[in-house]
């Protein structure tokens, strides 16, 4: 079969590699479409902790081309999304039901082979059926189920107002999750018009188009959106500049979110004075955790909006150019379709 193989960082080749086997709990999967995202970008400089040669791709659709000898429930010819990760059960992170910082943690796209190839073999137990979606829906279920984590970390009691910065894939499904979940005012700042067009059609209840060139407009933009301070600054970005301006925005007892993957050597300044002083909270949120069901559960019922989401499709050979387009502020976003 063909694959996107890297045999080191910023190193890869379209390949052809053995077909996979399906073992007796697995499936095997013709890919349909997989997503590419930020993530993407980071394993390309070899962040993100990859494991080499690797297929990568977390986000992927399926249909199924056959089934291990111990699978039951599942059957050739049905459409699936698949949890990319597993968990060893036994680490102290798992113990504790932790099981996104599993210590041993598989992710497939990650450290284990991924989507990015015509064929992939995933766990039986780790597949969700979708006939019933269409492979444009289903394609962002694993982003939706980050979200969906994002919110369990947050729960915005309700009357939050909210900003959220970025107005990507995922900027624009936490907005539209935040506002059926305690955001009673949401706030969508970023700098591409069209992208604000969609956050305000999808339920932002304010749009603030940024100008990177004028920080001092911006500022006040984002203040005159929310006067008394926001009561959550989510970064969907990964961007420091975002952060050390989510501080100056939020109001006293407010809460920050790390959303957006920043690079690793990345650093932010706090004054752990006005943490103190404003009791001031910091939230992470790392990929996703017990929430696939439920992201499918949004998609299904429509609640979360993805119509016109994906904006760029190549080949696995054009797998360079979706990696181009991934950073450019014209894509929102970009699938492979083998
Ligand atoms: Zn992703
Ligand atoms: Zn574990």
């Amino acid at each position: 079969m063909k694959a996107v193989v890297y045999e080191a960082p910023r190193s890869f080749e379209i390949k052809t590699v053995d077909t996979p086997r399906p073992g007796p709990h697995e499936v095997l999967l013709r890919v349909l479409m997989a997503g590419v995202c930020g993530t993407d970008l980071h394993l390309h400089d070899g962040e993100f902790g990859p494991t080499y040669p690797l297929i990568p791709g977390h986000e992927f659709v399926g249909e199924i081309e056959e089934v291990g000898s111990a699978v039951s429930g599942l059957s050739p010819g049905q459409r699936v999304v698949v949890d990319n990760t597993r968990q060893c059960g036994e680490c102290v992170n798992c113990r504790r039901r932790r099981a996104n910082f599993c210590l041993n943690l598989v992710a497939q796209g990650v450290n284990a082979p991924g989507g990015f190839a015509e064929y992939i073999c995933a766990p039986a137990g780790r597949c969700f059926v979708v006939d019933d979606l269409p492979v444009e829906v289903a394609v962002l279920t694993e982003p939706t189920a980050c979200v969906v984590h994002g919110l369990d970390r947050l729960n915005p009691a309700p009357g939050s107002e909210i900003a959220v910065f970025g107005a990507g894939p995922t900027g624009l499904l936490l907005a539209q999750f935040l506002a059926a979940s305690g955001g009673t005012r949401v706030t969508v700042a970023a700098p591409t018009a069209f992208k604000l067009k969609l956050a305000a059609a999808w339920g932002a209840d304010v749009t603030v188009e940024l100008d990177r060139s004028r920080p001092e407009r911006n500022a006040e933009l984002l203040r005159a959106a929310s006067p008394d301070g926001f009561d959550m600054v989510v970064d969907a970005t990964g961007a420091t500049a975002v952060l050390d301006q989510a501080i100056e925005l939020i109001r006293d007892g407010g809460t920050v979110v790390t959303y957006g993957m920043a690079p690793e050597a990345a650093t932010w300044t706090i004054s752990p004075y006005e943490v103190f002083r404003r009791e001031l909270t910091i939230v992470g949120s790392f990929a996703q955790c017990y929430s696939f069901d439920r992201a499918l559960l949004a998609l299904r019922t429509g609640r979360i909006k993805t119509d016109g989401m994906i904006t760029h499709r190549f080949t696995l050979d054009e797998y360079a150019d979706a990696l181009t387009a991934v950073a450019e502020s014209s894509c929102l976003k970009a699938v492979i379709v083998p």
